[in-house]
């Protein structure tokens, strides 16, 4: 969703090149390991998902020789991408195969998505902005400021973000420099001091729709996303709603 959820607009962490904010839907890759910490072994580079944004980290394996290990978590500490692996550790300097859990990843990528769909309609239809979200394999939620959202609201906000589905527009990630966002800020809609300090920033359109920063991975076609539901709203307070889907 917006900056504030999303902390990983470079491609570079650490040491690490984020690889799968160029290319989603990587599913293996090849990458040395350049340093073995208590905390999970870090890469040169990586298309493992670490959990930030409200988006679940990736699982998957590692391999190398006739050596297999699991994945179990991927985190970002101080700028750092740790892979929490489960069974023999890969020394420093070994080049090893990563490849990711692709059915639960593109689980994530269909639910991220139609989060983004749903933001563009809240914000068109009565101009509210998202204050969280959170993704996981089977459901999603999002809340965002309004004061009353009752059937007829849920029922429209459904609707619209189906028609979004079905039209097959194309999501795409840009690199954007700063300068070029600030004097342009109708596209993102956000704040100018909001904007992180940073020379290029990723941001992901729905075409013609909808544009976040944003360092989560997407689907490249709402059509991909799939019959959006809303299951049930909560209310979070005055001014603040929840609304919970799944996917069909
Ligand atoms: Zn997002």
């Amino acid at each position: 969703m917006g900056n504030i959820f999303h902390p990983a607009l470079t491609t570079f962490s650490g040491m690490t090149d984020l690889l799968y904010l160029r290319d989603c839907y990587l599913r293996e890759f090849e990458a040395i390991v350049i340093n073995v910490k208590d905390e999970g072994i870090v890469l040169d580079k990586t298309a493992f998902y670490p959990e930030g944004g409200g988006q679940p980290s990736d699982s998957g394996w590692i391999k190398w020789g006739m050596h297999r290990s699991q994945v179990k978590n991927v985190l970002k500490k101080d700028e750092h991408v740790y892979h929490v692996v489960e069974g023999l550790m890969p020394s420093k300097g070994t080049l090893v195969r990563g490849i990711i859990d692709w059915e639960k990843r593109y689980k994530h990528m269909r639910y991220h998505t139609a989060l983004h769909i749903l933001a563009g309609v809240v914000y068109h239809l009565y101009n509210s902005t998202i204050t969280g979200s959170q993704i996981s394999e089977d459901k999603a939620r999002i809340d965002f400021t309004l004061e009353d959202l009752g059937k007829e609201k849920v029922e429209r906000i459904e609707f619209e973000a189906n028609k979004i589905v079905d039209e097959g527009r194309d999501v795409k990630i840009k690199f954007i420099p700063r300068e070029e966002l600030v004097n342009n800020l109708q596209l993102i809609r956000i704040r100018p001091e909001l904007i992180p300090n940073l020379p290029v920033l990723r941001v992901v359109e729905i075409e013609g729709f909808d544009a976040q920063l944003d360092g989560g991975t997407h689907v490249s076609n709402t059509r991909e996303v799939g019959r959006i539901k809303i299951l049930k709203t909560v209310n979070k307070g005055k001014f603040n709603k929840r609304l919970e889907i799944v996917l069909m």
